[in-house]
């Protein structure tokens, strides 16, 4: 809280400054007042010198006088000396010539340049000088010079127990108008607000207040002491006041951050909060600086904790509603993530049909070319790998255009069917048979030699030669022809099927409704 202590010292500053002027004007009148006091105790010990040897009596009176003003004046003691002294001479005829007024009055003129004093003394000079003058003993001129030099009479009803006020010779007029000038420039706290109403009052009019001056100015210490140790003790209460204040504003950002997320908006709502809290802080700090109560500085700390404790609830309010725009923003990604996920298995579906379209015969429900090259491939590599036998056999329905001459294109769709469920009930899982295209099959026999192969397929012919299809109650003959090899390793998959498809050729050449092989 450096700035509070700034603050403080520079008052003090102004403080010290404001009253080491005052000292100096203090000092400047004392150091007038003393060399006016040297001055007349040099006339005083010349007066006296001159006045000795007219009586005894009076000798031993002057002797005291000088001891008296030597060093310090005395005003009371020098009074009295004087009393005594006066009564004394009062009846000593003193030839005028003896005084060596002249002298006296080149002295006098010299110190006191004040016009109406340098006018009085002139007067006075001239009347002593005059052979008609009233003035004719030392202490009526003495009185007389001591009223022009000194206007000021000192009380008459003092007496030795008074104490006479030691800055009496001071203006007073001046120096309660620069008194009064301070406490209006300085800060007065509110409790020392009647003290100091009730002293400026009596620095208006000084010379009417019953206290001497010196305790006026007294007081005026005592209340500028008052209000400073005040001012310290209040200027620690504010510190501790702030540093408490500080301590809890970093506990509520601690609490602000902990509940942030680290999205856009709640950052950016973050910000604002924190530009708002630092404003705040700003302010106050300004505020405490311009302050110099602590209570209106806890009003202060009051209202800004108010407006951080509303800000900080619209934060949390717009965090919140931000919480629950993000709630739904998720639970909308999550509908489309499901939404996604049907799609996809859809697609997957989708694919996998058209997978299936691309790999399958619709009519017959058996697998197309494609999937016979695929297979056949497949097969290719599994026998280099374990050289177990392999037969392809390639089948063809005889005469099968004038079937849909005769009996139409569906009874012939009807055939085809029928002769593809026949070869696949007929037939082990592991072996494969597709639609090779037309009225034409193709079978992949695994771990079957060409001998054994033909064993199957001869029963195959059969079986279908005698399935008895009819179409619109006539009988429709439906025959087959197969030719089948065996693969070898030199085979490829076009030499394995070439050499099958001529067998078949074969086939059809001898006769047809046979199986013939390579
Ligand atoms: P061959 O005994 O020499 O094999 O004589 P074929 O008549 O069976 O042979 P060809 O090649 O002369 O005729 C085949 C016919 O098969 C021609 C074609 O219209 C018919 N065909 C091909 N695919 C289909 C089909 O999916 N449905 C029907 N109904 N007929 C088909
Ligand atoms: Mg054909
Ligand atoms: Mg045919």
């Amino acid at each position: 809280m450096g700035f509070f202590n700034k603050h403080n010292e520079d008052l003090s500053e102004q403080w010290r400054k404001k009253y080491l002027n005052l000292f100096d004007e203090q000092n400047r009148i004392e150091h007038l007042h003393h060399e006016k006091e040297k001055l007349l105790r040099q006339f005083i010990i010349q007066l006296s010198i001159l006045s000795e040897g007219h009586d005894q009596n009076l000798d031993s009176i002057l002797q005291r006088v000088r001891n008296h003003v030597k060093n310090e004046i005395e005003a009371i003691a020098l009074k009295t000396e004087l009393k005594i002294f006066n009564e004394s001479v009062k009846n000593l005829p003193l030839k005028k010539k003896t005084l060596n007024v002249g002298l006296l009055f080149d002295f006098l003129y010299r110190q006191h340049p004040v016009a109406n004093q340098q006018t009085a003394l002139r007067e006075l000079e001239k009347q002593v000088n005059d052979k008609e003058s009233t003035i004719e003993q030392s202490s009526d001129l003495f009185l007389a010079i001591l009223k022009i030099i000194e206007p000021e009479e000192l009380p008459e009803n003092t007496t030795d127990e008074e104490k006479i006020d030691p800055i009496i010779y001071i203006d007073v007029n001046k120096v309660s108008e620069q008194l009064l000038q301070y406490l209006s420039a300085l800060a007065i706290p509110a409790v020392f607000e009647s003290q100091t109403a009730l002293l400026k009052e009596i620095l208006l009019n000084p010379n009417q207040s019953s206290k001497p001056f010196v305790e006026i100015l007294d007081d005026l210490v005592q209340l500028l002491l008052k209000i400073k140790e005040y001012g310290e003790a209040e200027q620690q209460d504010i510190d501790q006041f702030l540093l408490h204040i500080a301590a809890q504003l970093a506990d509520l950002n601690t609490i602000v951050t902990q509940t942030n997320t680290s999205m856009n908006t709640s950052v950016k709502n973050r910000n604002k909060l924190d530009q708002s809290i630092f404003t705040q802080v700003r302010e106050l700090q300004i505020e405490a600086i311009k302050t110099s109560s602590l209570n209106t500085l806890k009003e202060m700390v009051n209202k800004c904790f108010k407006t951080v404790a509303s800000d900080i609830k619209t934060h949390h309010q717009q965090e919140k509603e931000h919480q629950l725009q993000l709630q739904d923003h998720m639970a909308d990604l999550v509908n489309k993530m499901i939404a996604l996920e049907v799609e996809t298995e859809n697609l997957k579906m989708e694919l996998k049909v058209i997978h299936t379209q691309a790999m399958q015969d619709t009519l017959t429900g058996l697998p197309n070319r494609n999937a016979y090259n695929q297979r056949l491939k497949e097969e290719l590599a599994r026998y280099k790998r374990y050289d177990t036998p392999l037969t392809l056999a390639v089948w063809d329905i005889d005469h099968f255009k004038s079937i849909n001459d005769n009996f139409g294109h569906k009874s012939g769709d009807k055939v085809l069917a029928l002769t593809a469920s026949l070869l696949r009930e007929h037939t082990r899982d592991t072996d494969f048979i597709s639609r090779f295209g037309g009225e034409e099959f193709v079978m992949i026999l695994p771990n079957t030699d060409k001998d054994s192969a033909l064993i199957l397929i001869e029963e195959l012919r059969e079986l279908i030669e005698l399935a008895g299809f009819n179409a619109n109650g006539k009988a429709v003959p439906i025959t087959v022809s197969c030719g089948l090899t065996e693969l070898t390793s030199e085979d490829t998959e076009d030499s394995l099927f070439e050499r099958a498809d001529k067998a078949l050729y074969d086939a059809k050449n001898q006769g047809r409704n046979r199986c013939c092989m390579y």
